[in-house]
C-alpha cells in the first residue's frame, strides 16, 4: 500500500522517527485496536491512537458522560453530559482524524461478544475500572494470543504493564489473584486527572510500539507511578508455574 500525500504530511513527524518510518506508518494504517473503557485512561488512548493513524478503533463502554468525569476524561466535553461515552468519544475522534474508522458498543460485552472483536484486533487496551473486566480480557487475550496493554489508576497513583501472551511470558492472572483483588473506585477514593492522562498516554505508546514493532514491549514489568513525588518504580514479574490462565 502506498501512502497518499495527505498521509505523508499528516503523519510526517512520526514517520520521521527511524524506528517507525513508512513501514511502521503502514502498519498503523492497517491496524485495529479494541479499547475497553472510554474514561480517564481510554480518553488519551483513543485520542493518541486515532491521531497516530490506527485504521479502526473499536470502543466499548456502557456509561454515559457525567459532569464529575470531565476533569480527567478529556475526550468528553461539557455539552456531552448525558450522552454515551462511546458516542461522545467517536465525535471527537472523527474530528481529530476523519480518515480513521470508529466502531462503538454502548454496552458491557460478554465473553461470546468479545471473542471475535479480540480476534480481529492487533492489540487490546484495557482501560476498564474493575477487576472482573481485567480478568476476563486477560483470559480471552491469552486464549487468542492477542497482546493486551493494561493500565489502572486511583488517587495519585497509576500502573501499567503489557502482556504479549507469548510462551514464557506472564499474564495478568500471574500478577493478581482473582480472590484477593478488590475494586477501588474513583468515586469513593478520588483520582487526580493528569495521573490517568500519564498512564493512558503510556498505554497508547505501548499499543503503537506493539503494532509497529518499535522498541521493546513492557512485558514482565509493572511500572508504578506516584504523582505526589513524581516517581516511577518498576517491578519485575514472571509467569506463575500453576497459573490457571497461562500455564496450560
Ligand atoms: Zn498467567
Amino acid at each position: 500500500m502506498m501512502l497518499s500525500d495527505n498521509d505523508l504530511l499528516k503523519y510526517s513527524r512520526q514517520i520521521m522517527l527511524p524506528q517507525l518510518d513508512i513501514d511502521g506508518q503502514q502498519k498503523l494504517l492497517n491496524s485495529q485496536v479494541l479499547v475497553i473503557g472510554l474514561g480517564g485512561l481510554g480518553a488519551p488512548v483513543a485520542l493518541y491512537l486515532a491521531g497516530a493513524g490506527v485504521q479502526r478503533l473499536i470502543l466499548v463502554d456502557d456509561d454515559k458522560v457525567e459532569i464529575s468525569n470531565l476533569h480527567r476524561q478529556v475526550i468528553h466535553r461539557n455539552q456531552s453530559q448525558g450522552e454515551s461515552k462511546v458516542n461522545s468519544a467517536k465525535c471527537r475522534l472523527n474530528e481529530l482524524n476523519p480518515d480513521g474508522e470508529v466502531v462503538t458498543y454502548e454496552q458491557r460485552l460478554n465473553e461470546k461478544e468479545l471473542l471475535p472483536l479480540i480476534e480481529q484486533s492487533d492489540v487490546v487496551a484495557d482501560c476498564s475500572d474493575n477487576f472482573e473486566t481485567r480478568f476476563l480480557l486477560n483470559r480471552l487475550c491469552n486464549k487468542l494470543q492477542t497482546p493486551l496493554v493494561s493500565g489502572a489508576a486511583i488517587r495519585w497513583e497509576g500502573q501499567l504493564t503489557t502482556f504479549t501472551m507469548q510462551p514464557d511470558t506472564p499474564c495478568y492472572r500471574c500478577l493478581y489473584d482473582e480472590i484477593s483483588a478488590t475494586d477501588q473506585s474513583c468515586s469513593s477514593n478520588g483520582i487526580m486527572g493528569p495521573v490517568v492522562g500519564i498512564i493512558g498516554s503510556m498505554q497508547a505508546l505501548e499499543v503503537i510500539k506493539l503494532i509497529t514493532g518499535c522498541g521493546k514491549p513492557h512485558v514482565g514489568q509493572l511500572t508504578l507511578f506516584d504523582g505526589l513525588d513524581l516517581s516511577f518504580n518498576k517491578l519485575m514479574f514472571s509467569p506463575v508455574k500453576d497459573c490457571p490462565v497461562c500455564s496450560k
